[in-house]
């Protein structure tokens, strides 16, 4: 029982406007259970897969497959550690192609209208297209880059905690200063692991 915990615990949130449509928010459990091809399925017909699949790389990066959890934009934690250059993961192939959102490539089938003024999507057709970025389009995606930072803080926090680390380690470890793990880790509601009791045992 412990184990479902421990395993959804460290789930990053999904941050910014494209999170509001996606499809796994009717049954997130799902996506952390044993129906691995259902929730794939899900992912495939889902309409923000690229966004999820960008954004649950770059959250994860460099993570060992021990410390993701779950279907996200329809791959496992070992089909993301594979496709990530950063993890370390021996059992990675050495010809596996480069990362790539097989769920979105499925998705392109139906020919969609442009993305919608002001959102992620927008700035993103916009860059693509050439087209001139609006001040709306521009600050919804850089709110959701800073959400973005704050997910992948609070993921890599998280992360380094359920390990055991005290703030000092973690802060060391995540490349950040002591105060932001404490205000993280309280965001989070988890509570310090102060090492030094434990070594004075
Ligand atoms: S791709 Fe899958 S995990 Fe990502 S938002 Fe869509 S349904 Fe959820
Ligand atoms: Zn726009």
């Amino acid at each position: 029982m412990s184990v479902s915990n421990a395993a959804r615990t460290p789930a990053p949130e999904r941050p910014g406007e494209w999170s509001r449509h996606a499809a796994c928010t009717d049954d997130p459990d799902l996506f952390f259970s044993t129906f691995t091809q259902l929730a794939k399925k899900i992912c495939t017909a889902c309409r923000v897969a690229n966004d999820c699949h960008e954004w649950i790389m770059d959250v994860e990066r460099g993570q060992s497959v021990h410390l993701r959890f779950g279907v996200i934009a329809g791959l496992t934690p070992h089909e993301r550690a594979v496709h990530d250059p950063a993890a370390p993961n021996p059992t990675r192939p050495p010809t596996e192609p480069k990362p790539k959102a097989p769920a979105a490539k499925k998705k392109r089938r139906r020919k969609l209208p442009p993305p919608a003024c002001p959102s992620t999507r927008a700035y993103k057709h916009h860059v693509r297209q050439g087209e001139p970025i609006d001040d709306a389009c521009r600050a919804v995606y850089n709110e959701e880059r800073r959400a973005d930072r704050i997910a992948r803080q609070n993921a890599k926090v998280r992360a380094l905690w359920a390990r055991g680390l005290s703030d000092t380690e973690i802060a060391r470890m995540a490349g950040v200063g002591k105060i932001v793990v404490q205000r993280t880790r309280d965001r989070l509601g988890l509570l310090p692991h102060d090492t030094t009791a434990r070594a004075a045992r």
